[in-house]
């Protein structure tokens, strides 16, 4: 028994090896590429909009903005093509920490992170195409009508089927709307963990939800965003699509906005293959760089709150409280639960022959799994679970393995368990088979009505 999870560790570790040195190589390969071209020609020319970053965000924008012939639209993307085996869904979680991650870690924490190294969390975030949808799980729910009700409740004549739930219609491709820019659909691929779960939460009084996106509290089996086995994103289609008036830019960093005395921005001044470039557009810039780096352009183009630009030497233009009020769906941790029986995902099952073919034949089996197999929306009110008609503020994310599964070689390490919780807490299970329980915190604000 030992010795077989020895070997398998062996092979998953080769395995891991193997897809880091091929991820390296593409690196290199469009680095060289890039390289290659030394002037950038299509700074010369006058665009009608700038699409700074094309992830979940941008590439939907680029996209949209494309239906119109009449315009040209310059997108610049940090980060490097997408190729087609980095769309396998279970290797998005391979992808953190390598060049396509932006890689950042969040100050050391006084009150929290207390198993992390230095108190500090990762943040991944994409530099690739498609950004950091290149790198999630995938899990498509449209979220809460009460946050997008209290978000417009100042918005005169707002009306969530009106302003936002025909916008999401619109994203989600189906039968009847083939121009949209998403594919919605149920797991290829799960244990039979969620019918053991879902049957112990029912038991429990908690509803059952087919459509996890009726926003109701209660649990299921998440929709995902994928097609034929492969991670569909908003870049995707953007892609696949190849709108002729859309010139992109791959290892194209943005550094700052340029603005008109009259504080109109005319162009963003970037980085391009070792040399800086400024690029001009005439109707818009849009700056769709992720949470992180967006405000960060604008602060480096002298937009932000005056006294922070001021302590970091950049000439305040605009006084504005850019980069406050980040939110996060914070998680408690990765609590373990170990089982009495395996549950068809470990290692040795992922690196079967049968689950390598599966994928290859029908792009089905657990090569296509996102990690997360049911989810549940809770309100609670310090915990204790509350009404069906109250806003959720919990999510709970149910996986089917954790990260004792691979003795600690890459799940730990992308999250950065110091060896005192390690040694402490998880590997008293090292190597054994367990499902993870990871509370996600997902309310903007927890009204606590209890006395
Ligand atoms: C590990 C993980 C799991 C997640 N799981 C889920 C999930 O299951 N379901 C869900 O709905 N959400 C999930 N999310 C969140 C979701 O992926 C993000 O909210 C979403 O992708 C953010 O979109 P965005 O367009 O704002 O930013 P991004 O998608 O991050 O796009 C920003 C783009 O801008 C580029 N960029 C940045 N700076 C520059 C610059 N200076 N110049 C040029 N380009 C630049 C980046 O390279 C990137 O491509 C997850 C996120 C992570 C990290």
């Amino acid at each position: 028994m030992y010795l077989k999870r020895y070997i398998l560790s062996i092979i998953y570790l080769v395995v891991l090896m193997v897809f880091h040195a091929f991820i390296n190589y593409l690196d290199f390969t469009e680095y060289f590429t890039s390289r290659t071209s030394t002037e950038a020609d299509f700074t010369k020319k006058i665009y009608d909009y700038i699409v700074v970053g094309a992830g979940s965000a941008g590439a939907l924008v680029a996209r949209r903005l494309a239906e119109d012939e009449n315009v040209q639209v310059l997108v610049l993307e940090a980060g490097k093509h997408v190729n087609k085996l980095l769309e396998i869904p279970s290797l998005g979680v391979i992808l953190q920490k390598t060049q396509y991650d932006w890689q950042y870690r969040t100050v050391p924490q006084d009150t929290s992170c207390f198993a992390l190294d230095g108190n500090s969390s990762h943040w991944p975030r994409g530099k690739i195409v498609g950004g950091s949808s290149m790198l999630n799980n995938l899990i498509y729910v449209r979220g809460h009508p009460d946050d997008y009700n209290e978000w417009f409740q100042n918005k005169e004549g707002y009306n969530y089927a009106k302003d936002v739930l025909t916008y999401f219609e619109r994203l989600e491709i189906s039968p009847s709307n083939a121009g949209g820019s998403v594919y919605v659909d149920d797991l290829p691929y799960k244990t039979e963990l969620p019918k053991i779960l879902l049957k112990a939460v029912k038991d429990l009084g908690f509803s059952m939800i087919d459509n996890m996106n009726t926003a109701k509290q209660g649990f299921g089996v998440p929709k995902i965003n994928i097609i034929n086995g492969r991670r569909w994103t908003t870049a995707s289609h953007f892609i696949h699509s190849k709108p002729w008036n859309v010139l992109f830019r791959t290892n194209a960093l943005a550094d700052q906005v340029r603005f008109h005395a009259n504080f109109e921005a005319y162009g963003v001044e970037f980085l391009y293959s070792g040399n800086r470039y400024l690029a001009k557009a005439s109707k818009g810039i849009i700056l769709s760089a992720g949470v992180i780096n967006t405000p960060t352009i604008l602060m480096r183009s002298g937009v932000g709150p005056r006294k922070h630009l001021k302590e970091v030497g950049i000439a305040p233009r605009v006084d504005l409280p850019v980069g406050e009020n980040l939110q996060d769906h914070i998680t408690t941790g990765f609590d373990l639960v170990l089982l009495n029986k395996t549950l068809d995902i470990g290692i040795g099952t992922m690196l079967s022959p049968s689950s390598i073919l599966s994928y290859l034949q029908e792009g089905r089996g657990p090569w296509t799994t996102i990690g997360c197999e049911l989810i549940g929306f809770i309100a609670t009110t310090k915990g204790i679970p509350k009404e069906n008609s109250i806003r959720p503020d919990l999510q709970l994310m149910i996986m089917p393995l954790g990260i004792v599964e691979d003795t600690g070689f890459h799940l730990r390490r992308l999250m950065g368990i110091s060896d005192y919780s390690w040694n402490r807490y998880f590997s008293a299970l090292n190597n054994e088979s367990t499902v993870t329980f990871c509370q996600c915190y997902c309310a903007r604000r927890v009204e606590d009505t209890s006395d």
